[in-house]
């Protein structure tokens, strides 16, 4: 692209996109395994990768052979019809966990919540009967911006412009079972939480914790539903978040990295939600197209490959040790060190935006979560020694 046209697209952006995020004026034109290229041909470490969206990097063969070829094929039907890629893609999630019979498939994240708060009360009112309708949410939670996924999302600034939201949500505190038991209540008919919150400042919860909802579930006759949207498929090293915790969720919403980029959501519950949901009761569209499915599935089978998952582990482990030099060397600057597996968070002594603005113009691309806390998700596909240099971009902006 000329400067000319690179002027041009900062300029229709300005002009005529509604302002809802503030974008830095390089403007982004392709992208090759963990680097992002802009149009004057400047090189970026991706260290966000779309926001944990862009788990395989950019232009993998595979994905962008198989959109190219089930392009080709046949894109949309609508759910009036059967197609195959759908159901295969269902069976791999249903056999990814004893915990999952049925999937219902939408178009993202925040649609996947919304699928589950609508469960979860048609449940409490097939088992129980009405007045089961209140939700128990977190402190440092988010779930979305729609109505219902924005009424279990905890900060007030994403709320309070656009009250009334969904009512009967109550927030109890993260990781404080004792808060938790203090919410409960015979009208709770589900608990909605993220195993490692992401914009809530990647707060990883603890397995006592993650056991003592489960029972609390059962006491109260609540659902207990598991958000992994950010935080699920390999990225904390095992393919659910949930895993080493031993937890069986009744309902868990995946979406971001699901279809290598291309928009998805979805819900995987136990049968026993799902023989409570009937024809007519939920729909989508666009959810779960034969286009969309088919990349799913190229992509969830190489992410659940056993081979790739210990890939993960062991550049998190890499990544760890290099976090805790980090934090050792600037412990004025560096105050805490969050997450798990490749998605991390450094607690900063200052605003994490102008770390991520000096991170950047050294070429590195990392996120934030909140005020104070840098957020790191690079593609899974990364090396140690991709690690390496983004470490040395971000010694140089902490000192
Ligand atoms: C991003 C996110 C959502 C919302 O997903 P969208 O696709 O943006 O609607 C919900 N929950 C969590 C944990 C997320 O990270």
């Amino acid at each position: 692209m000329t400067t000319e046209q690179t002027a041009a697209a900062v300029q229709a952006d300005r002009d005529y996109l509604l302002q809802t995020y503030v974008k830095p004026d390089f403007v982004i034109e392709h992208g090759e395994g963990v680097y992002l290229f802009d149009t004057t041909g400047r090189r970026y470490l991706d260290f966000v990768s779309g926001i944990a969206v862009n788990a395989l990097g950019y232009g993998d063969p595979e994905v962008t052979a198989v959109i190219a070829e089930q392009a080709a094929k046949l894109i949309h039907v609508s759910n009036l019809y059967l197609t195959a890629p759908a159901g295969e893609l269902a069976r791999m999630l249903v056999q990814s966990s004893p915990a999952f019979d049925r999937v219902f498939f939408a178009n993202s994240g925040a649609e996947a919540v919304e699928g589950t708060l609508k469960f979860a009360r048609r449940y409490a009112r097939d088992r129980v009967g009405e007045g089961k309708t209140a939700i128990v949410a977190f402190d440092g939670s988010f779930h979305g911006r729609t109505m219902g996924a924005l009424a279990v999302t905890a900060r007030e600034k994403y709320r309070e412009p656009f009250m009334p939201v969904m009512p009967g949500v109550r927030f109890a505190r993260f990781n404080d079972l004792a808060s938790l038991e203090a919410a409960m209540g015979a009208d709770v008919c589900a608990i909605i939480l993220e195993p490692v919150q992401g914009e809530g400042g990647l707060r990883v919860a603890d397995t006592r914790f993650l056991q003592g909802a489960r029972a609390l579930c059962d006491r109260h006759a609540a659902l207990l539903i598991l958000d992994e949207i950010q935080c699920g498929m390999g990225r904390t090293g095992t393919l659910w978040a949930h895993e080493p915790s031993g937890v069986r969720p009744d309902m868990l919403t995946v979406a971001k990295p699901l279809a290598g980029g291309l928009p998805i959501g979805a819900v995987l519950m136990s049968q026993a939600v799902a023989d409570t949901i009937h024809v007519g009761d939920h729909g989508t569209t666009f959810g779960g197209n034969p286009l969309v499915t088919a990349v799913a599935g190229v992509v969830f089978r190489r992410i659940s490959d056993p081979a790739f998952l210990a890939h993960v582990r062991s550049v998190s482990s890499y990544l760890d040790e290099a976090l805790h030099d980090l934090a050792a060397e600037f412990p004025t600057t560096v105050l805490e060190l969050r997450g798990r597996g490749l998605m991390r968070g450094l607690r900063l002594a200052g605003p994490a935006s102008a770390a991520r603005e000096a991170a950047q113009e050294r070429g590195l691309l990392v996120a934030t979560a909140g005020e104070d806390v840098l957020r790191l998700l690079p593609p899974l596909i990364i090396e140690p020694h991709h690690v390496d240099e983004s470490l040395a971009v971000l010694r140089q902006v902490l000192k």
